[in-house]
C-alpha cells in the first residue's frame, strides 16, 4: 500500500465528531452534528433500550427541540396538578390546554438516537468510555483527540462531546466543578385500572420535609413514577420520605417493577464546559434546572449546541482556533440555560427556607400558577419570565428578604 493510501486510511479511521453517552444529551448532539454532514460515532456502554431514573416530564422546551419529525411517545398528557405541602394542604389546579406530557425514557431515548442514526450517526453499545487523552502516544498529531474504550480499545476523533450523565469521566477530564449534587429515588409501580383512572391526566407535586425536597406521581398508563429528591447526604431521610408519601397516596400495597436512585448535579458558575477539544453537555456538565431539577430539556438543549460547535472544533486547524469555538460553545450555553440556571437556584434558595409560601403562591395566586403553566408549556423560560416581568423579580426579591418559616406549624394555609 502506497504511504497515500496509508495516511487517507488513517485519516478515514479518525472520526469528525465521538459522541460518549447515548442519553438525550448525547443523542441530541450525535444528531446536530450527523445532519451537518460530519461523520459521527456514539459510545453508549448500555444495550439500548437502557433505564434511566427519570419521571420522564417533557416540558415546551424539550419538545421545542427535538428533531423535525420526532414523535413524542406519551405515555400521558398532563391536564392538572395537585399540590400538597408534606402531605397536606392538597389543592388540584387544572387547565383546559396540556401542561406537559409524560414519557418513558427508555422508549424516548431509543427514539431519539433513532433519529441521529437516521441523520448518519453511527452507534456502538455495550462500549464503556474509560478515558480520553489529547496529548502521549495515544494521540497521533495535536488535532485529534484518543478515547479509550474499557479493554484498550482507542477510536480516534477531531472533537468529543462527552454526555456520559452524571458520573461523568469526560466531565471529570474536562474538570466541572459543581455546587448541587442532589439524589433522586423513584418507584415505578404498577397499578390496577380503577388506580390509574384515578391518576389519568393528572400529577401530584409534594413539597417535602428537607429543606428542597420534593415528591411527585408521574401516571404512565398502567404504571405510576413516583419519586422523591432532596439534597445528596440525606440518603436515609430520603428513602424514609418516599416511603412516607408512597404510603400517605394508598400505594404501598403495591409491588414496584423497579426502585431505583440517581443523582443529579448542577455546575458551578464558574465551571469549565471544555477543554481541547473535548466539550461536555447535559447532566455530564452538570446543566440541571436547580429547583424542579428538571433535565432532560437541558441535555436536549445543550447536546444541540455541543454538537453544532464540536463540528466547528473537528475543522479547527490549530489549538487556538479549536479553543475559540470551545469558548463560543460555553458563550452559548452561559447566555440561556446558564441564565435559567441562576435563576433557578435562587428559587431553590427561598423554596428551601419557605416552602409553605410557594405553596400558598402556586396553590392561591393566580399570576404564580400561570407562570408555572406558561413555563411548562414553552410559553416562556424562568430566565426570561425575570427579565420580561420586573414584578416576578420584585415578588422573587420580596421572598428572599422574609425569614425562614419557624416550624412546620406555622405553614400558610391556603
Ligand atoms: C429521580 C429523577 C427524576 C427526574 N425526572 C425528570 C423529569 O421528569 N424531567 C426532566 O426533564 N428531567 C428529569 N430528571 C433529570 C434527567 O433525568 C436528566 O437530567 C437527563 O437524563 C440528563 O440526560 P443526559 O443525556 O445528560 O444523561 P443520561 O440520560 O444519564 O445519559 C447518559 C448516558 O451515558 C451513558 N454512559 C455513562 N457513562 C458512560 C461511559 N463511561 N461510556 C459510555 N457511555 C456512558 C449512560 O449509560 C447513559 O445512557 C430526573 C432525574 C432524576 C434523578
Amino acid at each position: 500500500m502506497s504511504s497515500e493510501n496509508s495516511s487517507a486510511d488513517d485519516e478515514r479511521r479518525v472520526w469528525d465528531v465521538v459522541v460518549v453517552g447515548a442519553g438525550p444529551a448525547g443523542a441530541s448532539a450525535a444528531y446536530a452534528a450527523a445532519v451537518a454532514g460530519r461523520r459521527v460515532l456514539v459510545l453508549e456502554k448500555a444495550e439500548l433500550p437502557r433505564y434511566k431514573t427519570c419521571g420522564g416530564g417533557i416540558i415546551g422546551p424539550s419538545r421545542d427541540t427535538l428533531p423535525p419529525g420526532f414523535e413524542l411517545p406519551f405515555r400521558d398528557r398532563v391536564h392538572a396538578v395537585t399540590f400538597s405541602h408534606n402531605g397536606r394542604f392538597t389543592r388540584t389546579r387544572r387547565s383546559r390546554q396540556m401542561l406537559f406530557g409524560l414519557v418513558n425514557r427508555p422508549e424516548f431515548d431509543q427514539l431519539l438516537v433513532e433519529h441521529a442514526q437516521k441523520a448518519g450517526a453511527e452507534l456502538r453499545t455495550g462500549v464503556t468510555v474509560t478515558r480520553v487523552e489529547q496529548h502521549g502516544s495515544a494521540v497521533p498529531d495535536r488535532r485529534t483527540v484518543a478515547v479509550v474504550l474499557q479493554g484498550g480499545e482507542t477510536v480516534l476523533a477531531r472533537a468529543v462531546v462527552g454526555a456520559d450523565g452524571s458520573a461523568s469521566r469526560i466531565g471529570a477530564h474536562v474538570g466541572v466543578k459543581l455546587d448541587q449534587v442532589d439524589l433522586g429515588l423513584e418507584w415505578e409501580i404498577p397499578v390496577p385500572e380503577t388506580v390509574a383512572e384515578d391518576w389519568q391526566g393528572r400529577v401530584l407535586i409534594d413539597w417535602g420535609p428537607m429543606p428542597g425536597s420534593y415528591g411527585w406521581v408521574f401516571p404512565k398508563g398502567d404504571t405510576l413514577t413516583v419519586g422523591v429528591i432532596s439534597a445528596r447526604g440525606e440518603g436515609a431521610s430520603t428513602k424514609r420520605y418516599l416511603e412516607d408519601f408512597v404510603g400517605r397516596l394508598g400505594l404501598a400495597g403495591f409491588e414496584p417493577s423497579v426502585s431505583s436512585g440517581h443523582l443529579t448535579r448542577c455546575r458551578a458558575d464558574d465551571s469549565p464546559l471544555s477543554r481541547g477539544r473535548v466539550l461536555v453537555c447535559g447532566d455530564a456538565a452538570g446543566l440541571l434546572e436547580p429547583w424542579t431539577r428538571e433535565g432532560i430539556s437541558f441535555a436536549l438543549r445543550s447536546g444541540r449546541l455541543a454538537g453544532e460547535w464540536a463540528v466547528r472544533i473537528a475543522e479547527a486547524h490549530d489549538a487556538v482556533d479549536a479553543r475559540k469555538q470551545a469558548l463560543n460553545y460555553a458563550f452559548a450555553v452561559k447566555a440561556g440555560l446558564g441564565v435559567e440556571m441562576s435563576v433557578g437556584k435562587r428559587m431553590l434558595a427561598i423554596f428551601a427556607r419557605r416552602p409553605g409560601l410557594f405553596h400558598a403562591a402556586l396553590t392561591g395566586f393566580r399570576p404564580a400558577w400561570r407562570a408555572f403553566k406558561d413555563i411548562t408549556q414553552g410559553g416562556t423560560t424562568l430566565g426570561e419570565l425575570m427579565r420580561s416581568h420586573p414584578m416576578a423579580q420584585r415578588a422573587l426579591a420580596a421572598m428572599d428578604r422574609r425569614p425562614a418559616e419557624a416550624a412546620e406549624g406555622e405553614v400558610t394555609s391556603p
